[in-house]
């Protein structure tokens, strides 16, 4: 026989037979044996002695309360004991109480043989869990250890940043002064308190719970562009990393603030005045793309080939002027989390008609075939139409720019179960693989031979993804370079 110590089990079972031959299997193996013939008498014991018991034996055809109340009374007092139920056939109860928390099921016709595979089986189980709550206990001590040695904490207290450590369970365990006095906090009030409770910000415990739990897409966000969380009035930028012990197991979580709510302030203050200046210059530059497109049209009279050259060219500058200024503009708006402004019932294949007709221009002068398919059932969606026109007119205009001459663009709208799948299909000149994981990210632009010529802000996908995320959609793109590229919204009906 595989087990040495024993354990205590209770028994419970209001049939005699099977009642005497549980207690002599087990006593023979020199486990301790306790017997009750009822849920309540079984209640009894194990509140009058907790502990005393650690696998119960439990059968599910008893009178009166069931087995499967017993088994949901000790989990909700979060009682350490296995529970092994035992059943004439372990059918539909047997399975219920699984799901209650039992840990297996034995049928009452077993052979001696069959007892002691399932009954070892739950020793096992038994101390491993047992083992686990002790391994769990010893993490957070050597923790808790780390607060109370005094070179540490000067060497802590020198920091300028505010410097926070949780345990596994996101008890803070270590604060600096700093930590403090940027949260307002005392050690008293924070100690051994949870982070949530002493610093109000569910993004900043997200990051604890991530760094905790090892999440690996928490290492790359800390290594680049360290988040700024919002506290209350305070602007701090953090990083949090897990600690580790020695085998490698996240034992807590240490997290560096550095304030910056003046340079946010700052930043705020430079980010107005670009939305301003933005705003300011779109009404002249609108203007100056008319009175050249008149002059170009021949309405101020006849221009020589050098001239209407000339002014195509200003033209086209003046054009992705007015696209930059407006991408700015969009994009300090959802900067600030406006990127949607009213929601309403739209009609998605309306806009999208409308939009490809507008944009249908440019492609002529590029001599670019545009096919635009729109599924007659569409369901009905709600959102917010300047959004929803931003991504149809960004996604279209880009694959408009980025196919060379004589290319072709498909544009179309269907559903897909209980979304609306939007999907721009271009041949042009495509995305290298290097750079598909950074189209999304604001301001950047792909520097190649064949785009240099080609104006743009780098905003333009920045802004989709900030309306599609606003909308509780996805947004994916594949691509090739030099063969094509598609880019597939999704947005569910009902945002
Ligand atoms: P931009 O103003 O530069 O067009 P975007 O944010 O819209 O900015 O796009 C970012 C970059 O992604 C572009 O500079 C371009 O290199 C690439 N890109 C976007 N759409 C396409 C496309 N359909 N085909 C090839 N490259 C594209």
């Amino acid at each position: 026989m595989l087990i040495k110590s024993s354990i205590n089990i209770l028994v419970v079972e209001n049939d005699i037979t099977v009642l005497q031959k549980c207690r002599e299997l087990l006593v023979n193996e020199g486990h301790r044996v306790r017997t009750a013939e009822s849920v309540e008498e079984a209640l009894a014991i194990v509140q009058k002695q907790p502990g005393e018991v650690d696998i119960m034996l439990l059968s599910l055809e008893l009178p009166g309360w069931g087995g499967l109340t017993l088994i949901n009374v000790l989990q909700k007092a979060k009682r350490e004991i296995l529970i092994m139920t035992m059943s004439a056939n372990c059918g539909e109860e047997a399975i219920e109480a699984v799901h209650a928390g039992a840990y297996d099921c034995i049928r009452k016709t077993f052979t001696a043989d069959r007892f002691w595979t399932k009954i070892n089986r739950a020793i096992e189980a038994f101390r491993l869990r047992r083992q686990l709550g002790v391994l769990t206990r010893q993490r957070q001590a050597v923790l808790s250890e780390v607060g109370h040695d005094e070179n540490l904490s000067a060497i802590l207290q020198s920091f300028t940043d505010g410097l926070v450590v949780t345990d596994w369970q996101t008890n803070i365990v270590l604060l600096n002064e700093n930590a403090a006095s940027l949260f307002d906090l005392t050690r008293e009030k924070a100690l051994g308190h949870p982070i949530s409770d002493c610093i109000k910000s569910d993004e900043l415990l997200s990051f604890f719970m991530r760094a905790i739990k090892s999440d690996s897409s928490l290492a790359p966000l800390m290594a680049g562009e360290e988040p700024v969380v919002k506290v209350g009035e305070r602007a701090v930028r953090v990083h949090v990393d897990p600690v580790k012990n020695e085998t490698g197991t996240a034992i807590g979580a240490a997290c560096l603030f550095h304030d910056v709510t003046s340079i946010s302030a700052m930043a705020k203050l430079r980010d107005d005045f670009l939305s301003m200046v933005s705003h300011e210059l779109k009404a002249p530059l609108s203007s100056l793309l008319m009175q050249i497109s008149v002059v170009l049209d021949g309405l101020a009279g006849d221009l020589s080939a050098k001239q209407s050259d000339l002014l195509g060219k200003a033209k086209e500058k003046t054009k992705g002027m007015i696209t930059l200024v407006n991408d700015l503009l969009d994009y300090r708006r959802i900067q600030e989390g406006k990127s949607i402004q009213k929601i309403e019932n739209l009609d998605m294949a309306e806009i999208l008609r409308r939009t490809a007709e507008l944009m249908r221009l440019s492609a002529e002068e590029k001599e670019i075939t545009m096919s635009c398919d729109i599924a007659e059932e569409l369901p009905s969606f709600t959102g917010d139409r300047g959004g929803v026109e931003a991504i149809f007119v960004n996604l279209i205009s880009n694959a408009i720019k980025y196919t060379p001459k004589g290319g072709n663009v498909n544009v179309t709208l269907n559903k897909a179960g209980k979304e609306i799948r939007f999907r721009v299909v271009d041949n042009g000149m495509g995305i290298p693989s290097e750079d598909i994981d950074r189209i999304f990210d604001k301001f950047y632009r792909i520097k190649t031979e064949e785009t240099r010529s080609i104006s743009g802000s780098g905003l333009g996908l920045s802004i989709v993804k900030g309306i599609v995320d606003a909308h509780n959609g996805s947004i994916r793109v594949e691509s090739e370079a030099g063969k094509g590229t598609t880019f597939v919204v999704s947005l569910p009906s009902e945002a």
